[in-house]
């Protein structure tokens, strides 16, 4: 049986010997071509070209897609690897967006629309961007107002999309748009794949001063009567809203994940800092207040682990239900933000500065409440599945 300090951060329990084999080479990667580069990235508010090179390169896009389209051919627990490295690392790298355009790709693209793309954006050549928030339209997503006309062989697609990630590099946009925009969300709406490349009346704006996630390109999208080929619908015309409905556990699962790995860093750091740090002629750690309130945090990052890894399990058999992935989203990333706030207090002012790992991790932590869904819509959600 497996024994640990109380406290200390648990492997997940759907862990093998080929995940850890797995973990090592993205831990490796995201040491040596990533951690040297990001004060970049964060300058140039995007990473490199050439690290989603290097990502591709090492299996750490499209980790769960099927050799047969260029994938890793592993399971959404290797995509939880990779989120959880680069949580570990403290980096922001859009492969979650990567993943879920791939995976709208695999469950609703044509044969001919998988072999074209996904190979390409398992190696990094091809960047994918989701976009379905609009100015006017965000947790509403029924209120949208891009549209897509049908012209003989292609859509002509009108309207502006909003706070993207990987929105200044992407070369594939998974776009939600209207198609028949007097009928009800449920029948009205598509996703199309918009390849942006020297596409006339496409253009991204310069990523977003965030208050966090300095290194990943968030931008809004402009189509002005942009063609898009019929072929490049996903599916049935009319299907986007089921389509993203489908597909949502799956991307709340991973801000889920990303959210107690990160949660389990602050309190390794806090605990490392608390024993170190010395006030009042002894270690932070020895004043109960300190001792308790990493307690709580301890508590609060063990409780969050066993319910993560149950969603996970239950995932990869195929019964994670929407409303547990919202409780898994919404729980986890509050939790997260919970143990952060928490976390940067004990490091006093030194905690203030954003070189600090933890400020940069507190500043991350404030976004996964609001996307994938903001944590209180997800509760009007699980409160409908009572
Ligand atoms: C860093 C970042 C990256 C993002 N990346 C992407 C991306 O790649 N692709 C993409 O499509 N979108 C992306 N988004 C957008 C994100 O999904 C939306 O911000 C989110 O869905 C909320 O929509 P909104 O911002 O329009 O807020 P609104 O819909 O205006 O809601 C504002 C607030 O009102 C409250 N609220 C709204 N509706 C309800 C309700 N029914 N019940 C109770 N309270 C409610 C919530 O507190 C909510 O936060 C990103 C956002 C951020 C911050």
């Amino acid at each position: 049986m497996q024994t640990m300090a109380a406290g200390s951060s648990s492997e997940p329990s759907w862990m093998t010997d080929e995940l850890r084999g797995f973990r090592r080479t993205v831990r490796a990667l995201i040491e040596t071509r990533f951690v040297p580069h990001v004060d970049r990235w964060r300058a140039n508010k995007r990473p490199d070209r050439a690290a989603w090179a290097a990502a591709g390169q090492a299996g750490l896009l499209l980790a769960s897609v099927p050799e047969t389209f260029g994938g890793g051919g592993g399971t959404a627990a290797h995509d939880a690897v990779v989120i959880e490295e680069l949580a570990r690392a403290g980096i922001q790298f859009g492969v979650g967006p990567q993943n879920y355009v791939a995976w709208y790709i695999l469950k609703y693209g044509s044969d001919e629309q998988k072999r074209r793309w996904l190979p390409r954006m398992a190696r990094g050549e091809l960047v994918g961007a989701i976009a379905l928030t609009e100015p006017g339209a965000g947790s509403d997503v029924a209120a949208i107002q891009t549209t897509a006309q049908r012209h003989t062989h292609d859509y002509i697609v009108n309207g502006t999309k909003k706070l993207i990630n990987n929105g200044a590099l992407a070369d594939l946009v998974c776009l939600l748009v209207k198609t028949a925009p007097d009928r009800p969300a449920a029948i009205g709406m598509s996703l199309l794949v918009a390849e942006t490349h020297d596409l006339p009346g496409y253009c991204a704006s310069q990523p977003f001063d965030k208050i966090g996630m300095h290194e990943q390109d968030t931008c809004e999208l402009f189509f002005d009567e942009v063609r898009v080929p019929a072929a490049n619908l996903l599916g049935t015309e009319g299907q986007g809203f089921t389509q993203i409905v489908e597909q949502l556990p799956y991307e709340r699962l991973m801000i889920a994940v990303s959210a107690i790995a990160t949660a389990e860093r602050a309190l390794a750091l806090t605990t490392r800092h608390a024993r170190e740090r010395r006030a009042f002629g002894g270690p932070l750690m020895d004043l109960q207040h300190t001792r308790f309130t990493l307690a709580d945090c301890a508590t609060h990052a063990r409780v969050g682990r066993v319910f993560l890894d149950d969603c996970v399990r239950r995932f990869l058999g195929g019964t994670l239900d929407g409303a547990t992935a919202a409780m898994a989203k919404s729980w986890l990333t509050d939790c997260e933000w919970r143990v952060l706030d928490a976390c940067l207090q004990l490091h006093g002012g030194l905690g203030y500065v954003l070189d600090s790992p933890i400020a940069r991790m507190w500043v991350n932590a404030r976004a996964p409440r609001i996307y994938g869904g903001a944590n209180e819509v997800l509760k009007e959600l699980i409160a409908s599945s009572l």
